[in-house]
């Protein structure tokens, strides 16, 4: 990488940045994870997971404020009445473009000094000394130890000024996104009850395997769906967790073009972001809305050519919500699991409907070694492999070799295994 060269000033400023910033309290970045342990431990079991899913909202909201709140009682907040009102104001409007105009968020103004946001699922927590960046950049910075003067020559150097309300409106937009997306809150319930239905859907095809071919898989005996809830690894994996913030961008995006009028507020937003000096180190680091520096930038240019397509809508794809595709699943799964269940049962006692009398299924039977003697339910069975059609229930195939006689009893299903084998050695 090639470096401009730098006046011997603003090495100086910079490296009273460095110290500030060294010596600042260690900005927290790990609430998507906060959140996600108090679900890990409110809900326990991926089928609570499901059944919150399945709650009625208000009773899901209710649930979730008591984590939040619980959560954000170690948050050091303070009052800025105006400033509040500011914020929840332009949170209502954000969340009305997309008919969420019932919908409680709450607005809370946290008293620690580094740049940062986040949200936590019905509540977004802005940083002072984030808002401070924007609307009195010059009073943050001297505030984290250095001149005025040094203050202003670090400022008249940037090539662009702050975006100041219409900034904080591009931040609120991107944590009042995660909220509407459910990022912090339903996702992980989303992957619990998704992971409760898969797990269901491999308990059956074991079923069908033992019961159709007398030999269990490889993964009987696990009672998949007791499993406890999601590992965190699942829920917050660093690749999802990229995602999340891309699609909050993008939502985000749309949202603050809606209330500002403005198709380039978030980029405008992230830029001035990108321009406080902890970010502005070569390579540097800094934890401003928990992204790294090359990651913000490349934010910035993304949302520079989102401006393009913002006037012609919002994201819907991103508006499908997941959730209501998972609690169909979870229903539909509730019902057809024991139904399943009892089908498999059925069909192996040969207690078939007039339907499955009708039908049949072509299969695989195999019997060994080429010299026994064969029978299939009474008929005689040459020795090999050999592909028929059998009706679905009970079948038995019996081979006789050097005098043992084998009897293999076998079920033919709607579905499942459709290769039977027996050996004699
Ligand atoms: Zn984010």
């Amino acid at each position: 990488m090639i470096r401009r060269p730098t006046t011997l000033r603003k090495v100086t400023v910079l490296v009273v940045f460095a110290l500030i910033l060294e010596s600042a309290a260690i900005p927290q970045c790990d609430w998507a994870a906060k959140v996600g342990f108090a679900i890990q431990r409110r809900y326990k079991t991926n089928e609570a997971a499901c059944q919150a899913l399945a709650a009625r909202p208000e009773d899901f909201n209710a649930a979730h404020a008591m984590i939040e709140d619980e959560i954000l009682r170690s948050v050091p907040m303070t009052v800025a009445p105006r400033l509040e009102q500011f914020l929840k104001a332009n949170s209502d409007k954000i969340l009305s473009q997309v008919g969420m105009t019932g919908v409680e968020q709450k607005v809370h103004l946290s008293s620690n000094s580094d740049l940062n946001a986040f949200a936590t699922g019905q509540n977004v927590t802005l940083h002072v000394g984030l808002v401070e960046w924007y609307l009195n950049p010059e009073s943050l910075l001297t505030r984290l130890g250095i001149s005025g003067q040094q203050a202003r020559y670090y400022l008249g150097s940037l090539t662009i000024t702050s975006p100041r309300e219409n900034g904080l409106v591009g931040v609120l937009a991107h944590e009042t996104a995660h909220n509407i997306l459910g990022h912090p809150d339903v996702s992980p319930l989303v992957l619990g009850c998704e992971d409760y239905i898969e797990s269901g859907i491999r308990e059956i095809k074991e079923y069908e395997q033992l019961i159709s071919t007398g030999k269990k898989g490889s993964r009987f005996a696990a009672f998949f769906r007791a499993a406890a809830f999601l590992g965190s690894e699942v829920m917050l994996g660093s690749q999802r967790q990229q995602q999340y913030e891309s699609d909050a961008d993008e939502l985000g995006a749309w949202l603050a073009y809606r209330v500002t009028g403005d198709p380039n507020t978030m980029a405008r937003s992230l830029q001035w972001l990108a321009a406080f000096p902890g970010a502005s180190f070569p390579g540097g680091w800094t934890e401003s809305l928990c992204s790294d520096h090359p990651q913000l930038l490349l934010r910035v240019s993304k949302m520079q050519a989102a401006a393009w397509s913002v006037a012609n809508g919002p994201p819907r794809k991103l508006l499908e919500l997941p959730q209501r595709q998972t609690t169909q699943r979870y229903q539909q799964f509730t019902r057809w699991y024991p139904a399943r269940l009892e089908t498999i049962q059925r069909i192996a006692a040969g207690n078939l409907t007039l339907e499955e009398k009708r039908l049949s299924r072509v299969v695989q039977l195999e019997l060994k070694p080429k010299e026994a003697s064969g029978w299939l339910d009474g008929d005689s069975f040459a020795p090999g492999k050999l592909k028929l059609s059998l009706g679905l229930g009970p079948h038995t195939l019996v081979g006789e070799y050097k005098g043992i006689r084998r009897e293999y009893q076998f079920v033919v299903l709607d579905e499942g295994p459709d290769k039977f084998k027996l050996e004699i050695k």
